[in-house]
């Protein structure tokens, strides 16, 4: 035995070094957010699905049926931040996709960064960088844990949901521009030229093959889980009379963003697919032991939601086209990483609402809210009682900004204000509740609607006085659906593990919130968990 020992720390010695032993955790994780997918699209399309895609991550994955996001606003920006810190609002610091920055006194957009300059486009589209995330990813987290050596990259049409995810230390993080260009483009944030690879991908012009006609993939009369192609509730596009298929995409384009309106169709999806496979090889993704995480968020889900809504015909093919395309990714993870080798998660940055005038018609309570009217009674009402002071700087994601210089030259009380205010704006229709900034940062809640408002709201960067509207109404108007409510509706969403490391099962029994992915992804890679106060590992998920 000693003689065996011996002979173990000399050949050790003498390589100069032990290699670190990877092999318990997976050559690649696979980060999927659906933007907007509610979680009853799972159960609501499953017979529509594959046995390739969706329904194998489900049936021989993990499922968390009751996963939420645990804090409001319920937006793109903060959902994607929230899923790779593992934390909320309150901790990264993305409390909205744009916000009033108080400090600069303009509204900045979550990614814009004019210090960085684009690559791969003439447009200002690249000028971008996570500088405003406060803490790190798991990301940043297996970057720092492997010595830089585990790769990180970030695909998506949207900037904000490639760059988030990819934290502060990815190797690379993509986006697509439209317009006449329909490339794939970066920051110089991330590397001064796009590699040989991207170069090579945009070149072939990716995009141009997907300017064709938009049909149902089945005939549409056997779509039977949503509701008529022609309603009263449903967008479309620009130069198009009625919002029913089929779409003529090249004729369309003209007036709908050029390439730019592949992004409110399901190809913006297979558009990514074909990115995000292309990828693996060209990054060498999951060759070695130490594991890379690649960060794919589909981004179309998003757009046709908006548009035509959540109970149409465009949402229910654009899920049966978004099935095949993770098929799709999935085979080429088997064939390029190899099955077992690598873990999938699937998530979404929030989920969405039903059209209000939908609902109405079902006789469920709901409606418009106009958030303008509430800001010019507010403002009404403030003049009469104060005069022409400016005590309010900005009104903007249901949030009233104070303007603390007007208010210390006033001698006016900043939480008297903020009493007055709310109360004021709690007697205005269909606001539900509101809460001051005063009781958000006294004491700590664990329960209710204030638990998720507390957890959006960040101290250094929230405004004073906070709404929530009543249930069932949304900022919108007649047609499509939205999000960012702290309503069921808005923060049931899918989470499916699979792959290395996960158990086959589900619970139904708990739930799970959106930080616990973070955290269960560091327990999977035995990493640091990121610096944000950490949700919990979700354990039934983990193989032992
Ligand atoms: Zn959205």
């Amino acid at each position: 035995m000693k003689t065996r020992l011996f002979a173990f720390f000399a050949l050790t010695c003498f390589l100069g070094q032990a290699q670190k032993d990877y092999s318990d955790t997976p050559k690649l994780v696979v980060g999927i957010v659906v933007d907007q997918m509610r979680y009853d699209y799972l159960t609501r399309f499953y017979d529509r699905y594959g046995k390739d895609g969706l329904r194998r991550l489900m049936d021989e994955g993990f499922s968390a049926d009751n996963n939420h996001y645990n804090y409001m606003p319920t937006y793109t920006a903060p959902g994607h931040a929230s899923i790779y810190t593992g934390t909320t609002p309150r901790a990264h610091g993305i409390i909205s996709n744009s916000w009033y920055d108080k400090f600069s006194k303009s509204t900045v957009y979550c990614v814009d960064d004019s210090t960085y300059t684009s690559v791969g486009t003439k447009s200002s589209a690249g000028q971008k960088s996570p500088f405003r995330l406060k803490t790190t990813t798991f990301t940043d987290q297996n970057r720092l844990h492997t010595q830089m050596r585990g790769k990180t990259i970030g695909i998506a049409i949207k900037d904000r949901a490639s760059i988030l995810p990819a934290g502060h230390t990815a190797n690379g993080a993509y986006w697509f521009q439209g317009g006449d260009e329909g490339h794939w483009i970066t920051s110089t944030f991330y590397m001064d030229e796009l590699p040989q690879w991207v170069q090579d991908f945009n070149k072939k012009d990716p995009a141009k093959k997907y300017m064709k006609e938009w049909d149902t993939y089945y005939k549409i009369d056997t779509y039977v889980e949503s509701g008529p192609d022609e309603n009263d509730f449903e967008g479309g596009f620009r130069g198009k009379d009625k919002a029913t298929f089929p779409y003529d995409l090249k004729k369309l384009g003209k007036e709908n963003g050029g390439y730019g309106i592949l992004s409110s169709t399901p190809y913006g999806n297979s558009l990514t697919a074909d990115f995000a496979i292309e990828a693996i090889d060209a990054e060498e993704l999951g060759k070695d032991d130490i594991t890379d995480i690649l960060a794919v968020s589909f981004s179309s889900t998003d757009y046709v939601g908006h548009n035509f809504g959540v109970n149409s015909k465009e949402i229910e093919d654009t899920y049966i086209r978004l099935d095949m395309d993770i098929a799709r990714l999935l085979k080429a993870l088997d064939d390029k990483v190899g099955k077992g080798n690598y873990t999938v998660f699937l998530t979404a940055d929030h989920a969405a609402i039903n059209n209000p005038g939908y609902l109405k018609s079902k006789r469920i309570p709901a409606g418009s809210f106009h958030m303008g009217k509430v800001n010019d009674t507010l403002n009404s009402y403030l003049t009469g009682k104060y005069g022409d002071l400016k005590l309010i700087e900005n009104i903007s994601n249901y949030q009233v900004f104070f303007d603390y210089d007007v208010l210390a030259e006033n001698n006016i009380n900043r939480q008297e204000l903020q009493k007055d205010i709310a109360h004021f704006l709690l007697q205005q229709p269909n606001v539900d509740k509101a809460y001051t900034r005063e009781e958000l940062t006294s004491g700590e809640f664990n329960y209710g609607e204030i638990s998720l408002v507390q957890k959006g709201f960040n101290q250094k960067r929230s405004g004073d006085v906070f709404i929530v509207i009543d249930p069932g109404y949304a900022g919108i108007g007649k047609t499509g659906s939205t999000h960012g409510s702290p309503e069921s509706y808005d923060t049931h969403v899918p989470l499916l593990f699979y792959g290395k490391g996960i158990n086959n099962g589900k619970h139904t029994d708990r739930t799970t919130t959106i930080p616990d992915i973070a955290a269960t992804v560091a327990a999977l890679l035995n990493i640091e968990f990121p610096s944000g106060e950490a949700g919990e590992p979700i354990l039934e998920a983990l193989a032992d």
